[in-house]
């Protein structure tokens, strides 16, 4: 199918995008890589009335650390994610995740603005961000604002945006790492066909003392309910002792215990909580294994 009839603006600057979408009102919707928002208007399933193109607006396609963040413009397309090296030597859990999303050429166009503003929960990247405790910038004519995106993903392809704001920046600050310990981190999923949106699948970072202690966790969750999801209780379990495939396991077992995974033809919610529950432990482990080897 076609998409119906929509104006089309192409602004150079964020000031200009932002009038343009206060103008056009909830019928405005602004196009970044298009990887979600074009199938869904040739599908009909949206109709704006305008669209507002970011792909030539300044200033949005800079990656740059600074001041113990770092900090990704709205337009940073996921490709360029996955290649960089600021973001692999200080989030290398966002560049593993990255290699999961769609296949070379919807990572050539996606942006990490869109993939956060789509808010799709069964999505990579909003789910490294929570776990990262990272913020977005919101622009707009009335100015500008910070949202952590534990605020900002509140159900599926729902986000506490206003109608008129733009993401202009994603900010992630640097992992704390207390001195003696060391770090380890993993992304791991389940799909029939690599590059299809994940059954399942789950995230782990997991810090170590010299003495195997677990010093901090955070375990997320993909495709476990309405948003992006993260287990306090699962990080909780392995935060309780010496780390050990049993509290792995155990991790994995009370993370997905009261999760509700969306049923499709793809799998049914119980089918889709046995694969978190897998995915969560062998993150969990490698996370574990990958610490231990900067111990060793
Ligand atoms: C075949 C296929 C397979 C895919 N597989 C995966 C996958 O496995 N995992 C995955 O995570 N994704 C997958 N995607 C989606 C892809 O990652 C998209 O890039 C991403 O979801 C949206 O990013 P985008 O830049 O293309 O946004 P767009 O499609 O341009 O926009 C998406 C939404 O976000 C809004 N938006 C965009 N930018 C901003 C901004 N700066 N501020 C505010 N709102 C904004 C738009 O108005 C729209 O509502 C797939 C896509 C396709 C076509």
């Amino acid at each position: 199918m076609k998409p119906p009839l929509f104006d089309y603006e192409a602004p150079s600057t964020v000031e200009d995008a932002a009038r343009l979408l206060a103008e056009g009102g909830e019928d405005a919707k602004l196009l970044a890589g298009g990887q979600s928002l074009i199938p869904l208007l040739n599908l009909r399933f949206a109709a704006p009335s305008l669209l507002i193109d970011l792909n030539g607006v300044d200033g949005l396609g800079q990656i740059r650390a600074e001041d113990g963040q770092l900090r990704l413009g709205a337009l940073v397309r996921h490709s360029t994610v996955a290649g960089d090296p600021l973001v692999a030597d200080r989030h290398p859990l966002l560049s593993e995740a990255m290699g999961y999303v769609a296949h070379p050429q919807i990572r050539n166009r996606g942006t990490i603005g869109g993939t956060t503003a789509h808010a799709d929960p069964a999505a990579e990247v909003p789910v490294v961000l929570l776990m990262s405790d990272a913020r977005v910038v919101a622009r707009s004519t009335r100015g500008r604002r910070e949202i952590g995106v534990d605020d900002l993903f509140v159900s599926i392809f729902t986000t506490s945006l206003e109608p008129d704001e733009i993401i202009s920046e994603v900010i992630i600050p640097d992992r704390a790492v207390e001195p003696g310990t060391a770090v380890g981190s993993s992304f791991q999923e389940f799909a029939r066909r690599h590059g299809d949106y994940a059954i399942g699948g789950a995230a782990a970072i997991v810090h170590l003392g010299p003495d195997g202690v677990c010093r901090s966790a955070r375990v997320g969750l993909l495709g476990a309910g309405m948003r992006p999801e993260e287990s306090r209780a699962a990080a909780a379990v392995l935060e309780s002792g010496t780390f050990s495939e049993r509290a792995a396991r155990e991790a994995a077992a009370v993370a997905t215990t009261d999760i509700s995974p969306l049923g499709n033809v793809h799998g049914d919610p119980d089918y889709r909580r046995e694969v978190i529950r897998e995915m969560t432990f062998r993150a969990v482990m490698t996370a574990a294994d990958k610490a231990k080897a900067r111990i060793a």
